[in-house]
């Protein structure tokens, strides 16, 4: 068939399977530009690890460090008529290379919040590597059904405590709108506690820990956001940013069972707000992020996650000099996001955005480009309009 991109509201409901291969080549290609990781990781679990920033991850340990990588995700295969989902091919395409470069890597596509999964996950892990040395926690899920009550929980994008206004985007229409978002009420803070907060990290840890399958030294590390302050109502200090919370104090706990584990190590490492299946789906970030992709080209401080990533396991992760912690404990690989100087032009640019001058205020257009590249479309070299197979395998 000849796959188009079809966007529905935040989501694209078609994938390319050429265009997504050629999304993990570059990024694979952008890892090995900057030659190998010296101490980088050599035993891999990537939790969330086809998409965004688990995937960077994946990359980065196997193409910068020759890490084996055990990646774990919940991505659909093609149907007659029906493409996968991007995540799907994007890891047919990493294990395509990662086997062609030697490496092991080995997939689980189920719910990571099972015990059941993780009962195989385990297996693998204890059958074929040992051990491992690094669990990147990457999850981006809108439910969990909780392993031991079995209760689903679904998670919201809501302000806390008020309502919260401001304006937003529509990135596909180019239409900026004002939206008003009504406060969650107890139980959607919890239930969003309990998908996006840090139990079922703690729950990864402590079953890897009791069957001794955690390398003495090893570390583990779970991505968060904060953002600027416009932004809080609906993040930092919003449902997910509560949930955020719950991570961080996970991590402290999963940091006092790995040190007790040969000086292990867990944190959590803030990133830079990107252009993810994930993100796309928040109120008022996306145009937030197209503003914040202007400022920052601009300045040539723009990354995404295969930069993000590779520069937290060379500089912060494996970098010799140990972890840069700021007042809280956390790594800041959202640093050059923060600067004084970027955040002082969103703060001048916000008010004045309106649709009429959306594309000369902000870099909406780099926004729709990076949207539909998670998709595998608009990657130089591919045609288009070839008819190509939907169906692909992700080697066994
Ligand atoms: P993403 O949507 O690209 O990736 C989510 C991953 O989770 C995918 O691999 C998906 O298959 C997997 N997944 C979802 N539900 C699952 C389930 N039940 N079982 C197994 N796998 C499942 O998201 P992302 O933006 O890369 O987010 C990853 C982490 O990074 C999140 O914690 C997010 O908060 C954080 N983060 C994102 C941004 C951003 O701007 N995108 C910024 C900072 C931090």
């Amino acid at each position: 068939m000849v796959i188009k991109p079809k966007v529905r509201g935040f989501v694209c409901v078609t994938a390319h399977p050429a265009g997504c291969a050629a999304h993990v080549q570059e990024q694979i290609a952008r890892v090995q530009a900057g030659g190998p990781i010296a101490r980088g990781p050599k035993k891999v679990l990537v939790i969330g690890a086809s998409t965004g920033y688990g995937l960077s991850s994946r990359i980065t340990a196997a193409f910068g460090s020759g890490a084996a990588t055990i990646g774990v995700f919940f991505e659909r295969p093609s149907e007659p008529d029906k493409t996968a989902t991007p995540g799907w091919y994007n890891t047919a395409a990493f294990t395509t290379a990662a086997r062609a470069a030697g490496l092991y890597a080995r997939n689980f596509n189920g719910d990571a919040f099972s015990d059941a999964l993780k009962a195989e996950v385990l297996a693998a892990i204890k059958a074929d590597l040992g051990q491992v040395d690094l669990v990147v926690y990457s999850l981006a899920s809108p439910r969990r059904t909780h392993p031991k009550t079995g209760v689903t929980h679904k998670s919201v994008l809501k302000p806390v405590g008020q309502t919260y206004s401001n304006q937003t985007v529509d990135p596909d229409k180019g239409l900026v709108s004002s939206i008003t978002i009504e406060p969650a009420n107890e139980a959607e803070v919890t239930d969003t506690t309990a998908v996006m907060g840090g139990e079922d990290w703690e729950m990864w840890i402590n079953a890897l820990d009791e069957a001794k399958l955690l390398a003495p030294g090893a570390t583990s590390v779970a991505y968060s956001y904060i953002g600027p302050e416009l932004t809080w109502p609906i993040y930092k200090n919003g449902t997910i940013g509560l949930a955020k919370n719950d991570l961080e104090r996970a991590a402290k706990a999963i940091d006092a069972t790995l040190k007790c584990n040969g000086y292990g190590r867990a944190f959590i490492s803030v990133n830079k707000a990107l252009v993810t299946q994930a993100s796309s789906a928040i109120p008022v970030v996306p145009l937030y992020i197209s503003m914040l992709y202007k400022i920052m080209k601009a300045k040539g401080t723009h990354e995404g996650c295969i930069e993000q990533i590779d520069r937290l396991f060379r500089t912060q992760l494996y970098g010799g000099g140990g972890l840069a912690f700021d007042e809280a404990g956390r790594v800041r690989i959202d640093d050059w996001e923060m600067r004084p100087e970027v955040q002082a032009e969103v703060a001048t640019l916000w008010p004045q955005v309106n649709t009429e001058n959306l594309a000369a205020l902000t870099d909406i257009a780099g926004y729709r480009a990076e949207f539909l590249k998670l998709f595998g479309f608009g990657l130089p070299g591919i045609d288009y309009d070839a008819d190509i197979d939907p169906h692909v395998e992700i080697a066994g």
